[in-house]
């Protein structure tokens, strides 16, 4: 039975750092915007866990010009967000982003797009990042291998080329309280937000989204629904009957992050940057409290654990292990501590690992999702191009022959909404991992 019935022009299903960024962008443009969300709060899901590094290595042009855009919004937080009352916000660390040279020669895929855009970059050798981090292994170690394997424990022979170091990357030092100050920013353009509500069934007629269904019956009206559901996108677009014209599909993968103490010959919060090493498999960057957090880079040793969208298990102390040895190759005096630390979290990962932002077969429904463990930084501008892709499909624009093409405020960079289609080919170059 129906209880109460409400009515919006634009619903969107989820309220973490994406959900919140593209109810803060149509809030703005004066759409009357509600978010479902089935937490207590905003970014309580994938954001929480992020490790929120902001770089621009991708290998297209329009991601790279996203990233680069989204870049400025990082930079001009407290602005953007348009905070007047004191209240807390995260803090951008620009450390900068090293990209060991390994033998997979991912950053090569980035540079022509570096160079057409501007984005400045260095070659290290190893003389610079021995400055910069003394304690730093350069030898190649890889391909990377898991402990239980001898070849892991060989001496290497050879020395690392260097690496490609952005001075303008970063992370952010929270990203749930990110998500949280979109909350509040869209609250003051007069969204609405339900929180402890889960959206349960997708309303239509005649092939046109109508709203929502919530668990406890309430009704939300709405010409525009937006699947925002993170790692729970696959099953929204399945209650939205979408799933058959999308040839990029997504699933829930589990990953886990590593914190670990600087050791003792290292501050690493002071002198660390985020660093990309497909040579052993990992990625860091410093953590608050001197600490080092430690990702991995899915490396094909490492078997890929699909999950239930709602998966929250404990830390693998096997896995654990594995990238804090694998840190211990890089930086030897990191050592491994008793207590395993760190967080566990789950990707809503696409068939190549770029995210989908996209309309769907069923008129006014949707999708912001695919965004495969490497869109927290790309949120603010991903939002700003969903709230342009809305609003020119509603008014008739034809998207599904001719893609958009979205201007960065900041930069005024071109990016081509067609890369992020759901019928795009498989992306020949991605890499089908994540440096953060
Ligand atoms: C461990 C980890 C490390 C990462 N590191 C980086 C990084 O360094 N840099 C980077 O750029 N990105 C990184 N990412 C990726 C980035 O964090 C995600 O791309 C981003 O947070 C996804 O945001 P989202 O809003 O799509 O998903 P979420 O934050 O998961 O939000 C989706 C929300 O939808 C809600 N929801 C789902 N179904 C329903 C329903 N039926 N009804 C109501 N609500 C529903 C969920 O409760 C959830 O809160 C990382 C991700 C992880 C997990």
């Amino acid at each position: 039975m129906t209880k109460t019935q409400h009515s919006y022009e634009a619903v969107i299903i989820g309220g973490g750092i994406i959900g919140c960024g593209i109810a803060y962008e149509l809030s703005r443009r004066g759409v009357r915007t509600a978010v479902i969300e089935k937490n207590v709060g905003a970014g309580e899901g994938s954001t929480s866990a992020s490790s929120a590094i902001i770089r621009f290595t991708y290998s297209t042009y329009s991601a790279v010009a996203m990233a680069y855009e989204g870049l400025r919004y990082w930079e001009n937080w407290q602005d953007y967000i348009q905070k007047k009352d004191g209240g807390a916000t995260p803090s951008f660390h620009q450390c900068g982003m090293f990209a060991v040279k390994s033998k997979q020669v991912h950053y090569l895929k980035s540079l022509p797009h570096f160079d057409q855009i501007g984005i400045p970059y260095e070659h290290w050798g190893i003389n610079e990042i021995r400055n910069r981090i003394p304690s730093f292994d350069s030898r190649i170690f890889g391909p990377p291998s898991r402990p239980s394997d001898d070849a892991f424990w060989d001496e290497p022979t050879e020395l690392m080329e260097g690496g490609l170091f952005t001075p303008e990357a970063g992370y952010i030092s929270d990203p749930r309280l990110a998500a949280q100050n979109l909350h509040y920013a869209a609250e003051q353009k007069k969204c609405s937000f339900y929180f402890k509500s889960e959206v349960e069934q997708i309303l239509t007629e005649n092939n046109k989204v109508q709203g929502v269904k919530l668990a406890d019956g309430t009704k939300v009206d709405a010409p525009i629904v937006i699947n925002a559901a993170g790692p729970y996108s696959g099953t929204i677009n399945a209650m939205a009957d979408v799933l058959d014209d999308m040839s990029i599909k997504t699933r829930p993968l589990r990953q886990e992050v590593c914190v670990v103490p600087s050791p003792e010959d290292l501050d690493f919060e002071k002198m660390g940057m985020a660093i990309a090493d497909d040579d052993v498999g990992i990625y860091l960057r410093p953590e608050t409290g001197n600490n080092i957090l430690v990702g991995g880079t899915e490396p094909e040793c490492d078997p890929l654990r699909w999950v239930p969208a709602d998966h929250q298990g404990e830390i693998d102390p096997e896995q654990w292990e594995a990238q804090v040895l694998r840190l211990n190759r890089r930086i030897p005096s990191a050592g491994v501590p008793h207590q395993k630390l760190g967080v566990v979290g789950v990707y809503d990962v696409s068939d190549d690992w770029s995210p989908i932002y996209d309309a769907t077969s069923l008129e006014g429904f949707y999708v912001a999702i695919g965004t495969s463990g490497n869109q927290f930084k790309n949120a603010p501008i991903a939002a700003h191009c969903m709230a342009e892709l809305v609003l020119a499909v509603e008014s008739g624009y034809d998207h599904e022959t001719k893609p958009l093409v979205v201007t960065g405020p900041h930069t005024n960079l071109k990016i081509d909404m067609g890369t992020f289609r759901r019928n795009r080919p498989i992306n020949p170059n991605s890499p089908m991992s994540v440096h953060g």
